[in-house]
């Protein structure tokens, strides 16, 4: 069995329609995939209905973006929560709506050195999806300043660039909570992703799990392989589960369909841990 369970469409920053990511799923060779679309669930039916007209097993998901107090970037993935449950819909809901006055805000400073507007972006954004730098580097992209997502990244829309827009976040271990209560699986996402900026330390970590968490996701390719051996570490000393993952976002990124893997026995944790919505 090959299960991806972390991935992107573009009702967030992925560059496929739901259905269309299924389709690659298949094409990729894979047995099951999870929809993890950063603040939303609303890719959960088109993805859903076309896993089941191909025979894929489909594990409905979510990235919840989270900041500590001191304005760390933390990813949470949710798996199988209820997408009913009111806070934790509340507080996706207020990420999503963060998000879109700071991507403006970004634009606007970026204006002035760029001729960027964000008329431009919103071409690039998807109706009613989640907003986030990758749509404001297709506009640089459109415009001919860099070539990929990740120039841009690198290049412009860094955190330590001039540019740079922070956005309101719940905490990791206020999200963890809500995930379980929304009767979800929280597993931290790419936990040393040092590559993206400032990673977290034992303290939050030991936060999230008195708070509910119950897996790391472990191999993944922004985890340095040191790192990776602390993360395992940490997972057996609190029995907590380990997935590895692809984090793809069609085109958008390099990261490709099943480079990373989880094992059946933990998708088999994972759904008998879920209380919130049915797998397929
Ligand atoms: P934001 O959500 O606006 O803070 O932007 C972060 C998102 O940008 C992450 O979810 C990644 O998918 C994406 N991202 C981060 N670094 C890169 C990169 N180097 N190349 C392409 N996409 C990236
Ligand atoms: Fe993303
Ligand atoms: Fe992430
Ligand atoms: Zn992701």
């Amino acid at each position: 069995m090959r299960i991806d369970l972390h991935t992107h469409s573009n009702v967030s920053d992925g560059t496929e329609d739901p259905d269309v990511l299924i389709r690659s799923a298949v094409a990729a060779g894979l047995d099951v995939v999870a929809l993890t679309d950063h603040d939303s669930t609303a890719g959960w039916e088109r993805a859903r209905t076309a896993a089941d007209e191909l025979g894929l097993g489909f594990v409905p998901g979510m990235e919840v973006s989270c900041r500590t107090d001191t304005g760390i970037s933390v990813h949470v993935l949710s798996y199988l929560h209820d997408p009913a449950h009111a806070g934790l819909a509340e507080e996706i809901a207020k990420s999503r709506s963060a998000r879109l006055t700071r991507a403006r805000r970004m634009v606007e400073l970026m204006s002035g050195d760029f001729p960027i507007t964000w008329e431009l972006v919103q071409q690039h954004v998807t109706e009613g999806a989640t907003v986030g730098r990758p749509h404001i580097a297709d506009a640089l992209i459109a415009l001919g300043v860099v070539e990929t997502r990740t120039e841009a990244f690198e290049r412009i829309l860094t955190a330590r660039s001039p540019y740079w827009v922070s956005h309101y976040a719940p905490h990791p271990a206020a999200a963890v909570a809500l995930i379980r209560e929304a009767g979800g699986v929280p597993v931290f996402a790419h936990p040393s992703a040092f590559n993206r900026g400032a990673v977290v330390g034992g303290a939050v970590i030991n936060e999230m799990i008195d708070a509910g968490l119950l897996g790391l996701e472990v191999e993944h390719r922004d985890n340095p392989e040191e790192a990776r051996v602390e993360l395992r570490r940490i997972a057996r000393d609190h029995g907590l589960l380990v997935t590895g993952s692809s984090d793809y976002h069609g085109s958008g990124k390099p990261n490709l369909l099943g480079e990373n893997v989880t094992s059946e026995e933990t998708l088999e944790a994972i759904m008998s841990l879920a209380t919130g919505t049915a797998a397929r």
